[in-house]
């Protein structure tokens, strides 16, 4: 096996083929060769090569069942492999095994990667990487040796793809161990359109009061073509949504994010700070969300909602992206 080669893992599809992209990148420069782990029996796997994997290592489906599977399917295969670099995912599996990873190769490790390049000479890495939910950036040089960074979605454009088969390498790997059982597990519940997708989104916060006042802001979204997001408190606590918009959410960039009683705490600003426009809706002019937007309306939502709505259906306004 190679030690100039770059593993990349995620358990998400397309944070996968933006990770193997820049692997691609580094890789090109160096000579080295990019490897994919993915779950045996995963039908994707030599299509990865159209993303930039030349190898891709198989792992039993079992080191899908808990990041401590995980975690010891890929230190597995890092030992048999000897990757000089190893780029994960930052999502809540890929977080949880990163560092432990990290910890268990001796590795040197950054998460939240934004940038970096891997220098030719000398093999050493340079990372830019968010810190504090990205109100700050730390530039990290490591000494040569193995490093393990995370990256979130979005963060690396999916690469334009090539006409390539990635060569599947069984290693004998046993079947991970670990100490936490899978008792049952049900399908999340899903919208047509992935909320990734979606060009306009409506984003409810907490100022939205009860759960039947959504009719308000649904009645927006479907006007507007759009999907509905929410903060992390309107999932978690109030289970409105399956899922919510943050650092430990989702990330959207659609061209207009309307958030509608949302306070804009950074936790969640880093879930929509890539969309083109944010506009707000919040009765506080004092709320922080203001400082992103680009479009602030000081109002009860209650009265700005129907309002707004009426406003667009008198005017039969069609936004650009359901033309
Ligand atoms: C480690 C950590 C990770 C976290 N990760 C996330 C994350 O990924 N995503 C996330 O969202 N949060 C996350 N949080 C929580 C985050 O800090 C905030 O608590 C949360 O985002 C607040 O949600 P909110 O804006 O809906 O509610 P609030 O902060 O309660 O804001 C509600 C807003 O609605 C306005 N409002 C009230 N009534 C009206 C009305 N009638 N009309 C108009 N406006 C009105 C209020 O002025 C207020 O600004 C995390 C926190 C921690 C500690």
């Amino acid at each position: 096996m190679s030690a100039n080669q770059i593993l990349v893992f995620s358990e998400k599809a397309s944070l996968l083929r933006e990770l193997l992209g820049k692997a691609r990148q580094e890789a090109d420069a160096l000579g080295w060769q990019v490897a994919a782990v993915v779950f045996e029996g995963d039908p994707a796997a030599a299509s990865l090569g159209s993303a930039g994997a030349d190898l891709v290592y198989p792992v039993p489906p079992a080191a899908g069942e808990s990041p401590e599977r995980l975690l010891n399917a890929l230190a597995e295969v890092a030992r048999q492999a000897q990757p000089a670099f190893i780029l994960m995912g930052a999502t809540k599996v890929g977080m949880e095994a990163a560092a432990s990873l990290a910890e268990r190769l001796d590795a040197a490790y950054a998460p939240w990667t934004v940038r970096f390049q891997i220098d030719p000479t000398t093999c050493a890495a340079t990372a830019q990487c968010m810190l504090f939910a990205s109100s700050g950036m730390a530039t990290y040089q490591f000494t040569p040796g193995l490093v393990v960074l995370t990256s979130a979605p979005g963060v690396f454009p999916k690469p334009a793809e090539v006409e390539k088969t990635a060569r599947v390498v069984s290693l004998p790997l046993a079947q991970p161990q670990g100490r936490l059982e899978v008792l049952g597990s049900r399908e999340k519940v899903r919208g047509a359109t992935s909320l990734e997708d979606a060009r306009f989104v409506v984003d409810v916060g907490q100022g939205v009061k009860q759960r039947e006042d959504l009719a308000l802001v649904e009645s927006v979204a479907s006007l507007l073509g759009g999907q509905l997001g929410c903060s992390r408190p309107v999932s978690s606590d109030r289970d409105w949504f399956p899922e919510w918009l943050g650092l430990s959410g989702k990330k959207v960039k659609p061209d207009l994010c309307l958030c509608v009683g949302v306070s804009g705490a950074v936790q969640h600003l880093v879930g929509i700070r890539d969309s083109q426009r944010i506009a707000a809706v919040n009765n506080d002019e004092g709320a922080p969300i203001f400082n992103q937007a680009d479009y602030g309306v000081v109002a009860d939502l209650y009265e700005f909602l129907p309002a707004f709505s009426e406003r667009i259906r008198a005017r039969g306004l069609r936004p650009t992206w359901t033309a």
